[in-house]
């Protein structure tokens, strides 16, 4: 059963990634695509090809998430090539990891304009045409860590943490609009984000998780095909972690 059949939806950072796999899980489920990239530009453009392949209308976008002037010629290029859009993930996101007592004011600043500001940006100018519609859905990529907080990660846990609270905001003053919102928390998924880490950081998250490994995009991209479907037409204001059973 092909659950996304006739949606156009915008996914953020899938160049590479969870943002990848959404776009791929979205494709198998009919969904046109609309993406965006920002250094990827080779892989972004054969993954464009990729989701053609797949016999739906795909289209990549280099646009910076953090900028606020981009995220709004991005919508409306977007409408003008699709004609609607029913979905946005915003994915793109960063890491700029070091302890407090370290981090630069750039570091702070970088994570918290890519990763949250950027869902600002995106939402502002997205909502316009949703309302329009009165329907619409916002899956915003937040982390376990915006829940529980991590050491050297006081600026990303930060970015994720208000993800949570700006996804929660959106569900209240666009619920009687029938437009939902909701965050995903991934735990410890394989990408090239979680590669840069040590093997025995890597090993002791994954003594740690209940399930004994780590996350695949797949696992991810599964929910946010639920979320992002009419199956979940009753589910917003929620955080949905896939972790493992790491955070309980
Ligand atoms: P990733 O492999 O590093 O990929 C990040 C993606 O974001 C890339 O496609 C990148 O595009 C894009 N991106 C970065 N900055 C951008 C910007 N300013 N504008 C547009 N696109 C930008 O990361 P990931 O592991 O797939 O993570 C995806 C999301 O899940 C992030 O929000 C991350 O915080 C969250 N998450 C990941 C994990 C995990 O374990 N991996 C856990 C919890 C949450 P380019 O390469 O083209 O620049």
């Amino acid at each position: 059963m092909k659950l996304l059949q006739n949606k156009v939806a915008l996914i953020t950072g899938a160049s590479r990634g969870i943002g990848k796999g959404i776009a791929l899980k979205y494709a198998e489920h009919g969904a046109s695509i609309a993406f965006t990239y920002l250094s990827s530009v080779e892989k972004a453009l054969a993954f464009e090809k990729e989701l053609e392949a797949l016999g739906i209308k795909a289209k990549g976008y280099r646009s910076d998430a953090a900028d606020f002037a981009a995220a709004e010629k991005l919508i409306e290029d977007i409408l003008t090539d699709f004609g609607s859009l029913d979905i946005v993930v915003n994915n793109a996101g960063i890491t700029r990891d070091t302890l407090l007592m370290r981090m630069s004011e750039q570091q702070w600043d970088e994570v918290i304009q890519t990763n949250l500001k950027s869902v600002f940006n995106i939402s502002k100018f997205a909502i316009k045409p949703m309302m329009k519609a009165k329907s619409g859905v916002f899956i915003n990529l937040s982390s376990i860590v915006g829940i529980n907080g991590n050491a050297g990660q006081t600026n990303y846990s930060s970015s994720k943490a208000g993800i949570i609270a700006f996804t929660k905001s959106i569900a209240k003053e666009l619920g009687s609009r029938n437009i939902r919102a909701n965050a995903i928390a991934p735990g410890f998924i394989e990408t090239e984000m979680t590669a840069e880490l040590p093997g025995e950081v890597r090993k002791s998250w994954e003594q740690a998780i209940p399930l004994k490994k780590a996350g695949t995009t797949d696992d991810v991209a599964n929910l946010a095909v639920f979320l992002g479907s009419d199956m979940a037409s009753y589910i917003t204001g929620q955080t949905i972690q896939v972790c493992g059973g790491l955070l309980m």
